[in-house]
């Protein structure tokens, strides 16, 4: 089988699925992770946001290139093969910049060049700028082009909120797919209690479906969240507290749970 995890940034597939991918791949199926935000800054000024972001994880603007590098070792451990869109993060996302070399690509608002269009974090986790739906479309555009028919899709619930997230999902819902979702962890780790909160977000008519990991799939879990090295102090002190609590939110979750269409049949497959 062939699956294609879409990743909203560079670690988010790791995080939710890193146990389940792993056991697929060992299983022999066909693992990829496509990354949407993965793209370089663009040149310029950061946005003072950005700045202090870059400040507090003592980096510069090769920020990026540093996380595609952890990515790829993060992406050896799963044993899958990574894909990169040209897309940068939210925090550096301007009116009117252009992401593509080719095809629909118009500039999405010529009043206002350079605007910072997510200055802050109530911004990031807000609503998607109205500037850009053209975006979503033109990401649309670029995953119906290249995503091939045979692959199970697997896109993030968007637990949290997160702009990014949205983004992802509303484009991957533009192409015509029977989409699987995953729960967008660490977020989703705050309404482990409050399961209805994940569910809200499924689609209508989507099955939760769970998985068993073996302690080897969780450890290796562990360690492809753990090559995402400059992440792992924004959410944990250390790898060991880290590891701890990949393992407690998979026995909270009842499992590695996956939303699938009401009609798929490929669940035999899984077992
Ligand atoms: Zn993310």
């Amino acid at each position: 089988m062939k699956w294609i995890y879409l990743s909203p940034h560079l670690d988010d597939a790791a995080l939710s699925c890193g146990g389940l991918i792993w056991e697929q791949t060992q299983r022999g199926d066909q693992v990829e992770i496509w990354t949407i935000c993965a793209g370089d800054p663009p040149m310029g000024e950061l946005s003072p946001f950005a700045a202090e972001l870059h400040r507090r994880w003592q980096v510069g603007v090769e920020a990026v290139a540093r996380r595609r590098e952890e990515d790829l070792a993060s992406c050896q451990v799963l044993s899958v093969a990574p894909r990169y869109f040209p897309l940068p993060d939210c925090i550096y996302r301007r009116a009117g910049d252009a992401y593509w070399q080719s095809g629909r690509n118009t500039p999405q608002n010529i009043e206002l060049p350079g605007v910072f269009l997510y200055p802050d974090y109530q911004a990031i986790f807000g609503p998607i700028h109205p500037l850009e739906s053209a975006l979503i479309e033109q990401l649309a555009d670029r995953l119906g082009e290249s995503l091939p028919s045979d692959a199970v899709v697997v896109c993030p619930l968007t637990v949290g909120g997160h702009v990014d997230h949205q983004l992802t999902r509303l484009a991957a819902e533009r192409v015509q797919r029977n989409l699987w979702y995953y729960a967008d962890y660490p977020y989703a780790d705050d309404f482990v209690q409050q399961p209805e909160q994940i569910e809200r977000l499924s689609p209508a008519h989507s099955v939760r479906r769970t998985f068993r990991l073996s302690q080897p799939a969780i450890q290796a879990w562990g360690r492809a969240v753990a090559a995402h090295r400059s992440q792992i102090s924004t959410f944990w002190p250390d790898l060991e507290t880290m590891q701890a609590a990949l393992q407690e939110y998979y026995v909270r979750m009842g499992g590695a749970v996956l939303w699938s269409p009401a009609d798929s049949n490929i669940e035999d497959k899984l077992a």
